[in-house]
């Protein structure tokens, strides 16, 4: 009877596991045409200086119009990007489309500072520097409004190549991010070994803040910590009055999270701007204490 119940557990799990597999399968097979398809879409979220009350950059994120599945968000898709590879030619697209439209935006007036998520893959790839060049050269968009944020395991994985790939792309004027800090490993070390300008606090820690001692203690902690080694702190997921708050007591003012805005579509981004100003100043007038 327990052999049977443990056979059946073990068919069960396989088949759902083949199922996994098979549309992992299927989709990566359309993800690989969905460059030529033009399904790829990106939006954009405001980074912001909630003491100012102004907005300092928008970050790119990647989206997918599927045919069947509709809008589809990075975490389903990129994973098998990785994998795959496809993410070099789906990452050029990323760098092109996005410089495309600061240098669109640049010209009607608005001068919006980008950010730009790699994957550990890209910033391994050998044709990376020349990439990233070439999208700045063929749209015109300048590198100092060019920042790229990467992740941590991306460093551990390779780190003296990496830090080689980071001077290069530095030396085009681009600054580098460390995205989603605090959720990898050794994270002390690499803060130094590292040449980066921006660090960003995983959104896990904001969840608890100011009510969680730890997370509250954990947030100021990294934001003490950053101030001192120099570099420019944004936290992320900020979506209460609250936690803009408690970030603003220690002295972090550069946030990211639905309080301000979510990820929205290009065509949004101007009036966006336009009405953004006033927004903020009633947030940082809640928070001036
Ligand atoms: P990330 O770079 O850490 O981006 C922040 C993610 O948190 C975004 O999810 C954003 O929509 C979400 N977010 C922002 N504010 C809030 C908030 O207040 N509350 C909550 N709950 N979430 C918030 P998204 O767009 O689904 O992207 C997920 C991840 O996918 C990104 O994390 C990034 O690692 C990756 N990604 C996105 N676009 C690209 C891309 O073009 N290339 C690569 N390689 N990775 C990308
Ligand atoms: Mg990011
Ligand atoms: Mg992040
Ligand atoms: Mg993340």
């Amino acid at each position: 009877r327990a052999k049977d119940a443990g056979k059946n557990t073990y068919q069960f799990y396989s088949e759902q596991m083949n199922i996994h597999s098979l549309q992992q399968l299927a989709l990566e097979s359309s993800l690989r045409s969905s460059i030529e398809r033009d399904e790829l879409r990106l939006f954009y979220q405001p980074i912001v200086d909630a003491k100012q009350g102004r907005v300092v950059a928008m970050e790119a994120l990647l989206r997918w119009q599927h045919p069947d599945m509709g809008l589809i968000g990075p975490m389903q898709f990129i994973p098998i990007a990785e994998d795959s590879g496809l993410i070099v030619p789906i990452g050029e697209w990323v760098l092109q489309t996005a410089c495309a439209q600061g240098r669109q935006w640049h010209d009607q007036g608005m001068d919006v500072a980008l950010t730009v998520n790699l994957s550990p893959r890209q910033l391994m790839d050998p044709d990376i520097v020349e990439t990233v060049a070439r999208a700045l050269k063929e749209t015109g968009f300048s590198s100092e409004s060019l920042t790229l944020e990467i992740t941590e395991d991306l460093m551990m994985s390779n780190p003296e190549e990496t830090v080689e790939t980071i001077e290069e792309l530095r030396q085009l004027g681009i600054k580098f991010a460390l995205d989603d800090f605090g959720t990898g490993y050794s994270s002390l070390s690499y803060l130094k070994r590292f040449p980066i300008d921006t660090l960003k606090i995983d959104r896990s820690f904001l969840q608890g803040v100011p009510n969680d001692i730890d997370d509250s203690a954990i947030t100021a902690a990294i934001v003490a910590m950053g101030k001192s080694l120099r570099l420019n702190v944004i936290a992320e997921g900020v979506e209460t009055t609250e936690q803009c708050d408690f970030l603003l007591k220690q002295g972090c003012r550069h946030m990211q999270g639905y309080a301000f805005a979510k990820p929205m579509p290009a065509d949004e981004v101007s009036p966006f701007l336009d009405g953004a100003k006033d927004s903020f100043d009633v947030l940082a007038g809640v928070s001036a204490s």
